[in-house]
């Protein structure tokens, strides 16, 4: 049971605890008494106040117990504690006072701790004071009520017991008791006197009339109805007796003492009270005057009545009772003082209770809660070996091994990061070395858009240190390297949404050209967050040149080959046209003829193939203007459908195209070479379509071209766009390289495919 005064040992230590809460907990250990194996070395819990509680409870039931029998009057000799005595109540009703004394400063003093440790917000104190307060509160209102009814109660009590006409009535009755006694008394002695009398009168004391003596005393005791008579000499001989049969001989044979002398001596009458089992003897002297000498004395008559004992009982209770009364009187303030005392002890001890049950509660809670922020406090500097070691109950309980299970497992989850750790360095090294080794360039640049890794190659083709890129912004690093490829194609990825981006061009490096592939991707984890960009490149100028190099021979190959063809029917047409003319053949002048034709028509196919050839190789730069493909589609619709009547042109126009900056000129070349290829792929006979589309988010127009002819063969999907590639026997092999040409011109694409069902379908974007 926690103590709520404790003493002064622990309570200091408790005092110190929550200082230490705020502070970085250098201990975080168990403390003591805290852990398992160890004994507990806290005192058992004889604080003060339990101290108090103990002595002061018993004294209250001993006041309690001696007062009630003080104010019945009852000291009933079956208790078997001792009589009760105005003193040892008093002493009682002090060690009440001295106990409830300093319970109400025990009260006050944990009171005014519990205050102070509020006002210094330590940890717990609002709750506590707030529980304590509410406890207080609610037993409060009842108890304060109980106790003013209570010592109302008292007074009245006190009132109605101190009356003044139960005193009246008591003394009342007292007297009553003490004239009864009196009247028998008065009776006697005048039956006495009476007696006395008659004897003096009759002369019964004469020595010769004793007979009549004792005769007459007999009827005179009948007659007065008395216990008895006797008649003494004066020398204190019984003379005679007389005696009531009904009253017993034991109390009649009472001796009578003094009484006969004290009447002798004294020459008057006597009285004697005796008491006896059943009643009271009360007894009365008289003498008897002589009638022989005047003034001398006879003898005595001693007349006896018996009081029976219930008379007599009733008569001394009465009188009992009011010395009693008077006695409790005497002590009316004491006891007033002492039910006033008790009520209070008793509302004092209710509060305390209250006071205590709050402690005792917030203690439950405070505690562990204290103890939670100490640990807290240690996770928070990293020490993730605590343990809350409190016993608790309830959510609170439920709370702190809760708080167990998370240190726990945060312990678990630091040693896992740490292994991961581990193991992504070394993966982290790993990369570094690839990085390092591959040919390639490769940036990697973060979601805030700045530069963290270059890697060796990247250095080596830029001829820039890494140290010159890390950390900075990508766009004032490659604005400063004039590396516009790079910011051409960061600045479309990030304008397109796209996820990725290859490019392929030239820029200048160190005041070289440089041909680069690029290829810009986004970096995404495996949740699918966007963690920035990789940008790998490399130098194609070593390769591009090759790569013409072989271009151009085969180029020239095509055109020997080319150019070959027609040289053969020309060299053959003038051998012949020798032979004959040498030979002065009749056939001379038609054979000249046929010949000079085929001379002709070969060198007008080789003319035309050397201008194609001129024209392919001395392409303008495309003149731009911001005008309406779909009005270039019209125009060339319209142009195709007058000159090939079994041909359907289809045209499908996106009219949210908007106006666009192109070489009228170029792109209507584009469709016308698309055009002718389609007409000719389907001889002259079939469907050709024609779509147009606006791809709003690339900010691109795509455009499709597509016919129910053959098709092209996978094997020539490849060279489709080579100059002099050509299936046809006229054919030059040059319109799709020139539209490949132009489109590239105007920063565009285009490919071929298959069309569905049947047929072929050439795809070109140009940027809007
Ligand atoms: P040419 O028309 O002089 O042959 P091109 O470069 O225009 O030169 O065409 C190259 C080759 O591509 C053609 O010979 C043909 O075999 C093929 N081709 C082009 N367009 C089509 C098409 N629409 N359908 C099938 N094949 C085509």
């Amino acid at each position: 049971m926690p103590g709520l005064f404790d003493s002064p040992v622990e309570t200091k230590k408790r005092a110190e605890e929550p200082r230490r809460t705020g502070m970085p907990s250098s201990e975080s250990g168990p403390r003591p008494g805290e852990h398992a194996g160890q004994p507990d070395r806290r005192r058992p819990h004889w604080t003060p106040v339990w101290t108090v509680l103990l002595l002061l409870v018993p004294c209250l039931a001993l006041t309690y117990y001696y007062s009630q029998d003080i104010l019945t009057g009852a000291t009933s000799s079956d208790s078997l504690l001792p009589d009760a005595s105005y003193a040892f109540v008093l002493l009682l009703v002090n060690l009440d006072l001295i106990g409830f004394v300093i319970l109400t400063l025990l009260l006050s003093r944990s009171l005014i701790k519990a205050y102070f440790e509020r006002r210094h917000r330590l940890v717990g104190s609002g709750f506590r004071t707030k529980l304590v307060a509410a406890f207080i509160g609610f037993s409060m209102i009842p108890t304060v009520l109980l106790a003013i009814v209570a010592s109302g109660l008292v007074t009245k009590a006190m009132d109605v017991w101190f009356n003044e006409q139960i005193e009246q009535v008591l003394k009342d009755s007292q007297d009553v008791a003490r004239m009864h006694h009196e009247g028998h008394v008065a009776l006697a002695i005048n039956n006495a006197r009476a007696i006395s009398l008659e004897i003096y009168r009759e002369e019964w004391m004469k020595r010769d009339l004793r007979d009549l003596l004792a005769a007459g005393m007999a009827r005179k005791r009948a007659e007065h109805n008395l216990a008895s008579i006797e008649i003494y000499s004066p020398k204190l001989e019984l003379l005679t007796k007389a005696v009531d049969p009904a009253v017993s001989a034991s109390v009649v044979g009472l001796p009578i003492g003094q009484l006969v002398l004290q009447v002798l001596e004294g020459r008057q009458a006597m009285t004697s009270a005796q008491e006896a089992q059943s009643g009271r003897l009360i007894r009365a002297g008289v003498p008897i005057a002589s009638n022989v000498k005047q003034g001398e004395m006879d003898g005595v008559v001693v007349v006896a009545a018996f009081v029976p004992e219930s008379l007599l009982a009733k008569m001394e209770g009465i009188s009992k009772q009011y010395t009693e009364y008077r006695q409790i009187k005497a002590m009316r303030k004491p006891i007033k003082v002492g039910a006033y005392l008790f009520v209070a002890v008793i509302t004092v001890m209710i509060l305390f209770g209250a006071t205590w049950f709050g402690f005792y509660v917030a203690r439950g809670i405070t505690v562990p809660i204290q103890r939670l922020a100490e640990a807290t406090e240690a996770i928070a500097h990293g020490n993730l070996d605590v343990q809350i070691k409190v016993k608790a109950t309830d959510e609170i309980g439920d709370l702190v091994a809760s708080f167990n299970r998370m240190t726990e497992d945060l312990r678990v989850g630091k040693s896992k990061i740490e292994e991961a750790n581990v193991s992504l360095d070394r993966r982290r090294a790993y990369i570094e070395a690839v990085l390092a080794t591959v040919a390639a360039g490769v940036l990697s640049i973060d979601r805030s858009g700045s530069i963290t890794t270059v890697n060796p190659s990247a250095e080596r083709i830029l001829g820039v240190w890494g140290d010159r890129l890390r950390g900075r912004p990508v766009n004032e690093a490659f604005k400063e390297l004039k590396l516009d490829l790079f910011q051409n194609a960061y600045d479309r990825i990030h304008a397109d949404a796209l996820d990725t981006l290859s490019l392929e061009g030239v820029m200048e490096v160190q005041g070289k050209p440089m041909t680069t592939v690029l290829n810009l991707s986004r970096m995404r984890n495996e949740a699918g967050k966007d963690l920035g960009f990789v940008l790998v490149f490399e130098d194609l100028t070593e390769l591009m040149k090759a790569q013409k190099v072989a271009t151009w021979k085969e180029v020239a190959q095509r055109i020997a080959h080319e150019i070959k063809n027609p040289l053969t029917p020309i060299q053959l047409s003038a051998q012949r046209l020798r032979k004959k003319f040498d030979e002065k053949a009749p056939d001379f002048n038609s054979v000249f003829e046929e010949s000079t034709s085929v001379i002709i028509s070969e060198v007008s196919s080789l003319k035309r193939m050397v201008d194609e050839f001129s024209k392919y190789a001395r392409m303008p730069a495309p003149q731009m203007a911001r005008q309406s493909l779909h009005d270039v589609v019209r125009e060339v619709v319209a142009l195709y459908r007058g000159a090939h009547r079994d041909v359907q042109f289809h045209a499908e126009l996106d009219e949210s195209l908007p106006y666009m900056s192109f070489d009228r000129e170029q792109i209507n070349r584009v469709f016308v070479n698309l055009f002718d290829n389609a007409v000719q792929a389907m001889d002259q006979r079939g469907h050709v379509r024609i779509t147009t589309s606006h791809d709003v988010k690339r900010r691109r127009a795509v455009v499709t071209v597509s016919d129910d002819g053959p098709g092209i063969g996978p094997e020539d999907m490849d060279k489709l766009f080579l100059p002099y590639f050509t299936r046809k026997r006229t054919g030059t092999g040059l319109g799709l390289a020139i539209v490949q040409r132009i489109i590239t011109d105007h920063e565009g694409q285009i490919r071929a495919g298959r069309n569905e069902p049947r047929g072929a379908v050439f795809t070109f974007e140009l940027p809007v």
